[in-house]
């Protein structure tokens, strides 16, 4: 049983109910007292008051815990038992490529023939035991334009695969522990068959899922060797073979995503010392590092309404962009594929102004490679938009559901997309200036009546 595979990631054994966890989370900021009770509940499996309906999975709570006993992982293992009791709120199926209408799939109606041509190499590619492979990822898959074509993709084999579900990083982030330890185990058949020893990641969270959550708590151990996509990147640039001529002299702020505060913070600096060496100038937000907070994305997991979650997730990336803009910066920068795509969809409905860029982005204009920006966000923020609108209308006639397959089949409609009649007009509708306007207006009303937290 799948069950007995796992190993819990909460050391109750260190744990000593002090409750500071909760009391200096950054979101629930809980009075001592009433920390302490909660951790208590949670360990016994009781009601919790708030941390299962409140928390953003910012994972910060780990590194505020003196006993390293891992709080997360506890709220991970107690949202994976709702879900084994009441299933996944529907527009889950949003993230879930092996469902009916997930994003990948409806996504293909927008995609340019560029984009096309990119992701269908990166599909189908089966690497060979000498390829340096690149997962590209579920995240990066939905702006293609962020790395096609750059120089930086020479050096590697780009692979993607999105029923690899980012090596099931984001599952994990849900507590679909089950799910994501059937993940470790498919990604590993995938990576023995092809028989590659190098494996870098695209994405921290995906790097920390292979060299620490898989083996220590899925029991599932890679043979290869991963390498931290930034720190590769940060060597190519100290040894002169990628060269940074465009100097940027540009004001910066930095978003640290979750599962940067996995393996407390070796993710933080690397990406910082990156952008130094593009010319970029940082202004730290209140939150960031240790204490930053979530993109948004990351409300998903405590929500327990299905339309709601919308208004919730824009709330919370409302913060995000508030600290950004008090910085003064310029342009608000996210080194992880998952956060972008959040950020950019927010950054439309919430009417703010403050450039947002991928991290690849910014080297890449270093590197002195011409990018299509803002336009290409704006558009695939839209599309994004146009996506949750008809996700949003379908999820009324839907019911929870628990995710049943994780392998792509390949006869899914995914690969052979549908007419899709209502949601390209919704689509064209965002075409014009005045609508996305309204449309963002209302949907800036209606978030502090929608929003449940
Ligand atoms: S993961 Fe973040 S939001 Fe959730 S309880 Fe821990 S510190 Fe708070
Ligand atoms: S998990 Fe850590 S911080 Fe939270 S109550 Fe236990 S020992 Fe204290």
């Amino acid at each position: 049983m799948i069950k007995e595979k796992r190993i819990s990631g909460f050391k109750v054994d260190r744990c000593d109910l002090c409750g500071l966890c909760f009391h200096l989370c950054p979101v629930l900021q809980q009075p001592i007292e009433e920390a302490k009770l909660e951790i208590k509940n949670l360990i016994e499996g009781k009601d919790s008051e708030y941390v299962l309906t409140t928390c953003t999975t910012c994972l910060s709570c780990n590194l505020y815990c003196p006993q390293q006993a891992n709080t997360y992982q506890l709220i991970l293992e107690r949202w994976n038992d709702l879900y084994k009791e009441r299933g996944a709120l529907p527009l889950s199926r949003f993230v879930c490529p092996t469902e009916e209408h997930n994003i990948w799939q409806l996504l293909n109606v927008f995609f340019s023939n560029q984009e096309k041509q990119w992701i269908h190499e990166w599909m189908n590619y089966i690497p060979k035991p000498s390829d340096k492979v690149l997962l590209i990822g579920n995240y990066t898959h939905l702006f293609p334009f962020i790395i096609g074509g750059s120089k930086l993709l020479n050096y590697f084999k780009p692979i993607d695969r999105i029923d690899q579900w980012e090596g099931g990083a984001y599952l994990y982030q849900l507590g679909y522990l089950d799910v994501a330890q059937k993940v470790a185990e498919k990604t590993k058949k995938d990576f023995d068959k092809w028989g590659v020893d190098i494996v870098v990641p695209l994405l921290d969270a995906v790097h920390y899922l292979f060299k620490e959550v898989h083996p220590k708590e899925m029991k599932v151990s890679h043979d290869q060797k991963f390498i931290n996509y930034h720190d590769w990147l940060i060597e190519k640039i100290d040894a002169g073979d990628i060269k940074l001529p465009n100097q940027l002299n540009l004001t910066v702020t930095v978003h640290d995503n979750c599962y940067s505060k996995a393996l407390d913070g070796v993710y933080w600096e690397n990406p910082r010392e990156i952008l130094k060496k593009c010319g970029c100038k940082i202004l730290e937000m209140k939150h960031n590092k240790k204490d930053s907070l979530c993109c948004g994305f990351g409300v998903g997991p405590s929500c327990v309404g299905n339309i709601s979650m919308v208004f919730n997730i824009m709330s919370e990336a409302k913060k995000k962009y508030e600290e950004a803009e008090e910085t003064g910066a310029k342009a608000l920068i996210s080194y992880c594929g998952g956060c972008i795509y959040l950020l950019w969809a927010s950054r439309e409905l919430l009417g703010k102004k403050i450039d947002v860029y991928h991290i690849i982005e910014i080297v890449r204009m270093a590197m002195g490679e011409k990018i299509n920006y803002p336009q290409d966000h704006v558009k695939r923020a839209w599309d994004i938009i146009a996506i949750i609108t008809y996700q949003l209308l379908l999820s009324v006639f839907q019911s929870n559901f628990f995710i049943k397959r994780i392998t792509y089949d390949k006869n899914m409609s995914t690969f052979h997309p549908k007419k899709y009649k209502i949601l390209k007009l919704i689509r064209s509708l965002f075409n014009i200036s005045a609508v996305r306007k309204l449309y963002a207006k209302m949907f800036r009303i209606l978030m502090p009546i929608m929003k449940t937290r």
